[in-house]
């Protein structure tokens, strides 16, 4: 890839922070989907001076010092091959994302908070087989009780998702920022996949 450095003008009111890179592998696949793997500017640039990546595409954005002035990088993808995770990250979101957003009591899509199916004052774990989506109303309801005693069950039984299973419910709750040079880079192989 080229990287085309063009003039700037001075007027340039996006900051530096609002510029994040992507981050593929090699194979020009993201690192990680997962938490989508996002670099701030300054670790973008310090890679690409240590030679680590290959800048992909940039931002209409510049920065300069008295030495050096660059486009920042909106996608960077690294020069060595990373073996990328099976299982995505444990987090707040991915468990959201895995449950589409929805209570798993009661189908509602507002007010959405946590529940440990098994509670923690019973033994049970902050694990993806034990923390479910669930709204505030229902998670009130089930307290610090076993679904049997409460008769409540989630809609479908907590599981570890794969990246496959993420990607298919990520594309109806794409992430609030997405720019516009990342958005090939983030849709198109899953498709190909089996
Ligand atoms: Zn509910």
């Amino acid at each position: 890839m080229t990287l085309h450095v063009q003039p700037r003008d001075f007027h340039q009111p996006v900051s530096p922070e609002a510029c994040p890179a992507l981050v593929l592998n090699a194979d020009y696949r993201p690192l990680s989907y997962y938490p989508l793997s996002l670099w701030s500017w300054q670790d973008a640039i310090k890679a690409v001076f240590l030679d680590r990546v290959n800048i992909v595409s940039v931002y209409d954005r510049a920065v300069s010092s008295p030495s050096f002035s660059m486009l920042l990088p909106s996608v960077v993808s690294l020069k060595t091959y990373v073996k990328p995770s099976r299982i995505p990250a444990f987090t707040r979101f991915n468990v959201f994302l895995r449950d589409r957003f929805t209570c798993q009591y009661c189908g509602a899509r507002e007010d959405l908070t946590f529940d440990h199916v098994i509670p923690r004052s019973k033994g049970g774990l902050t694990t993806w087989d034990n923390v479910v989506a669930a709204c505030s109303p229902c998670n009130l309801r089930k307290g610090d009780r076993l679904p049997i005693e409460v008769e409540m069950f989630p809609a479908q039984r907590p599981f570890a998702p794969t990246v496959n299973d993420l990607h298919m419910n990520g594309r109806l709750f794409p992430p609030n920022y997405l720019h516009e040079s990342w958005v090939d880079y983030l849709y198109w192989d899953s498709e190909l996949e089996p």
